[in-house]
């Protein structure tokens, strides 16, 4: 199986040495209901999770918590909430809405705040390599130690810089040797949570924490990384700058694998924003399968404008594969060579960069098969049967 890699800009072999995929991929900030666009991102993993398990590889799928950083700490502040019981209530929310979703969950998910020594272990050995300077209390990764910053994202300096702006990144920090180095431990800021450290009281700057948690429950070299295309600057051109940039393993993660945006009115949903939609509130008015449906129709690269009606008419969608499902007997006697056809094309489609729109058709093209068969009285229960286990691999319940 290949998949389009973020750095090299080719497809590349996702499945590592003894058959193994170790696959780390960012998770939420909790200080906010799920919306369209953290589904739909989740939801491409967990197809190519359900995909490799259905080949026989075996998948070691971490996915983090970031439960403490800024955007946390300020909506506790706002709400007058503790920030990790904020934290706790929005988790909770999260797995609801992926458990609803019918997700699989990640085999670990670790939470930034257990993991705050192993960060300090990294920091320390990043410090000693001299990739790294203290500064008043904070610690700042210097990127002009690794040559190749800057080759995930290929921004040129000004948009990283720009970008940084936007991301509160403060380019303009005076202590910085360079605008683009980044604070790999902060100093300690009244009313908010600090852990003590041999460069003083603080907390870990928010790209230190995915390298440290990938590390622990990977190891320094793993098969994939993923998360949204909004993660790819400044967040994960940083970790690597920092996993790679410290162990020399370059590109630490065998393929980058990052899923398009879902955007609103052609802008981006997003919490900053504030033009979500949540996926609860589609929950209550459209089945999981329709929501996994429409999320999966659109190549996971591209950017995917949310159109409430195209939604609506996959529930339709949904009932033509569900009612096609019926009879399934994977082992009637009868064998059906058009379902044969069917499954090598829709797996070789996953194959070929998890092109879940092109298994989708195939899906839908056997369905209707199906239909055509009963109509005529004269249903085939092996071909109901390939309809149900490719459905699964996509994570569709046709129940
Ligand atoms: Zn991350």
């Amino acid at each position: 199986m290949k998949v389009l890699d973020t750095l090299t800009r080719e497809p590349r072999a996702v499945i590592g040495e003894g058959n193994l995929v170790r696959m780390y991929v960012c998770g939420v900030t909790p200080y906010d209901t799920t919306h369209l666009g953290h589904a739909r991102t989740f939801l491409v993993y967990d197809v190519l999770v359900r995909h490799l398990r259905a080949r026989g590889v075996a998948v070691r799928y971490v996915r983090n918590v970031t439960d403490v950083d800024d955007s946390i700490l300020e909506r506790a502040r706002q709400m007058g909430e503790h920030y990790l019981d904020l934290a706790e209530r929005y988790m909770r929310i999260f797995d609801q809405d992926m458990r609803a979703l019918n997700a699989i969950p990640p085999d670990v998910a670790p939470r930034a705040t257990q993991e705050i020594p192993e960060m300090q272990r990294l920091i320390r050995a990043i410090l000693d390599k001299g990739q790294a300077y203290v500064r008043q209390g904070t610690v700042y990764f210097r990127v002009a130690s690794v040559p190749q910053y800057g080759s995930l994202s290929r921004f040129d300096r000004a948009r990283m810089l720009a970008v940084n702006r936007e991301f509160s990144e403060n380019p303009d920090d005076p202590l910085k040797e360079d605008p683009l180095d980044f604070p790999i431990w902060k100093a300690a800021v009244p009313g908010e949570p600090t852990w003590d450290s041999p460069w003083g009281p603080g907390r870990p700057g928010w790209h230190i924490e995915c390298s440290a948690m990938s590390e622990r429950y990977l190891g320094v070299e793993f098969d994939l990384h993923g998360g949204g295309e909004d993660l790819i600057f400044p967040h994960h051109e940083n970790e690597l700058a920092q996993s790679a940039g410290f162990s020399g393993r370059y590109p630490f993660a065998h393929v980058w694998m990052h899923v398009g945006m879902v955007r609103l009115g052609g802008i981006k949903m997003s919490k900053s924003l504030g033009n979500m939609v949540f996926a609860r509130d589609l929950l209550r008015r459209y089945t999981s399968d329709a929501i996994r449906l429409y999320l999966l129709r659109q190549p996971y690269r591209e950017p995917l404008d949310y159109d409430e009606a195209e939604l609506a008419a996959c529930e339709a969608r949904v009932q033509q594969l569900r009612a096609a499902t019926e009879g399934a007997n994977s082992r009637a006697a009868r064998p059906d060579s058009r379902a044969e056809t069917g499954r090598e094309a829709a797996l070789a489609a996953l194959d070929d960069n998890l092109d879940t729109p092109r298994a989708l058709a195939v899906l839908e093209q056997l369905a209707a098969q199906a239909r055509e068969d009963r109509e005529r009285a004269d249903p085939s229960p092996v071909l109901a049967a390939t309809i149900r286990e490719l459905g699964e691999r996509l994570g569709l319940m046709l129940r």
